[in-house]
């Protein structure tokens, strides 16, 4: 099919969530994918962090293939090899040591605000209430809208869930007058990515942690975005030397194969019992083979070292860039999640980029968003540095 008669029957028979596309992507390989039309792109946002080893990886692609001619899917009745595998490997990787698992960032965040709230009522204690940021993201779930903390996308869809709060981020102080004794947990984003790739500050996440402690909350990190290697560490949370009690993972775990997790410390994890939740998908053999799979490509030993070093090459040459472009007000990042803010909306520029062979995204209105795949290499990371400078000349900007 053409992309015009893609885009024709998108029109006619699907929920206008999205808006009109006028792009249809039709293949992928590394950091490249192709339209319906045959033009080639150099892919800078990974499906929204999502193919963080590139397209039709190949380890990626047998892991699948291999999976689908031996066992797609059995229930949670059962015991799933490739799922205590990865819950093995992921426990091995990071403080968490108990793991459920879900389809999708929002069901990972849903179980971690129940089992925060269930888990102070084992211990006796009416202590619902969660603390957010605001300018946060944490899905489109009514819990996880709640959570989020912006009003936009509560709009229309009152009541909102009741036991939710906002402070600041970024603003230790606003946190700790927010607390009350019904206080749970705090939910954070380590890196806010939605809200415009915003950066704690270096003291933020460790004074975070020490407020948790002192009033005896939970501390939640929502690593949908951020984690899987994404900055440079397999976690974020790790470059910031701060461990959370619950971590929730999503996006780029399977690298497009659907699954959420939500990982916690033993002490935690005595908050949920059988019976107190469960997904049906959740931690199928297909979606938790593949995941094992990108947790062993993303723990090769220099793997990681290469997304920090690529990262800073193109953050730097960002930041250069901007000295000569009055219009960029900022160039933030950490890895490969990197934001440049302008100073007016930057969808003339997405498409202008596009127009030029460079797919990539926004964070809010005034913030072009890339999300590389790990795997780039550096003279495409230059020539989209030389794209980017080309597309602002086009722009005038
Ligand atoms: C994308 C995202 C989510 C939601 O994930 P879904 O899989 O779309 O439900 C939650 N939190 C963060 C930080 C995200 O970036």
């Amino acid at each position: 099919m053409t992309n015009e008669e893609v885009k024709k029957l998108a029109d006619q028979y699907l929920i206008n969530t999205y808006g009109s596309r006028n792009l249809t992507l039709v293949r992928g390989e590394g950091t490249h994918v192709w339209d319906a039309d045959g033009k080639e792109y150099i892919d800078l946002f990974s499906g929204i962090a999502v193919c963080n080893l590139g397209h039709c990886h190949p380890a990626v692609t047998q892991t699948i293939t291999e999976q689908a001619h031996t066992l797609l899917h059995v229930s949670n009745l059962y015991n799933i090899e490739p799922q205590v595998l990865l819950a093995k490997k992921l426990s091995e990787c990071c403080f968490a040591k108990k793991w459920f698992f879900c389809n999708g960032g929002a069901e990972a965040n849903e179980a971690g605000i129940k089992i925060v709230r269930r888990y102070w009522t084992i211990k006796g204690m009416y202590k619902p209430h969660i603390i957010t940021a605001e300018q946060s993201f944490h899905g489109r779930t009514l819990a996880t809208i709640t959570a989020t903390g912006q009003p936009k996308y509560h709009k229309g869809f009152e009541p909102m869930m009741p036991g939710f709060s906002y402070v600041p981020y970024n603003e230790p102080s606003a946190l700790e007058k927010a607390i009350t004794e019904e206080t749970g947990a705090v939910l954070l984003e380590p890196i806010q990515g939605e809200g415009g790739i915003r950066l704690p500050s270096p003291s933020y996440l460790k004074e975070v942690r020490e407020i948790c402690n002192q009033y005896n909350i939970l501390l939640i990190f929502d690593e949908v975005q951020t984690g899987l290697g994404r900055t440079g560490y397999l976690f974020a949370h790790q470059g910031y030397g701060v461990e959370p009690d619950i971590i929730t993972l999503a996006k780029g775990l399977a690298n497009g194969v659907p699954i959420g997790a939500m990982g916690c410390t033993e002490e935690v994890a005595q908050g949920f019992n059988p019976g107190s939740h469960a997904c049906t998908f959740g931690g199928n053999p297909l979606s938790t083979a593949t995941a094992l799979t990108v947790m062993n490509e993303l723990t090769k030993p220099g793997f990681l070292d290469k997304v920090q070093k690529l990262g800073d090459y193109f953050i730097n040459g960002l930041q250069e860039l901007a000295k000569s472009h009055s219009k960029i007000k900022e160039v933030r990042g950490r890895g490969m999640m990197i934001g440049i803010e302008f100073d007016e909306p930057v969808s003339p520029l997405i498409n202008q980029l596009l127009s030029q062979g460079i797919i990539c995204g926004s964070a809010g209105p005034n913030v072009l968003r890339f999300l590389p795949p790990l795997i780039i290499e550096k003279d495409e990371l230059t020539l989209a540095l030389e794209t980017l400078q080309k597309a602002l000349g086009v722009l005038g900007w």
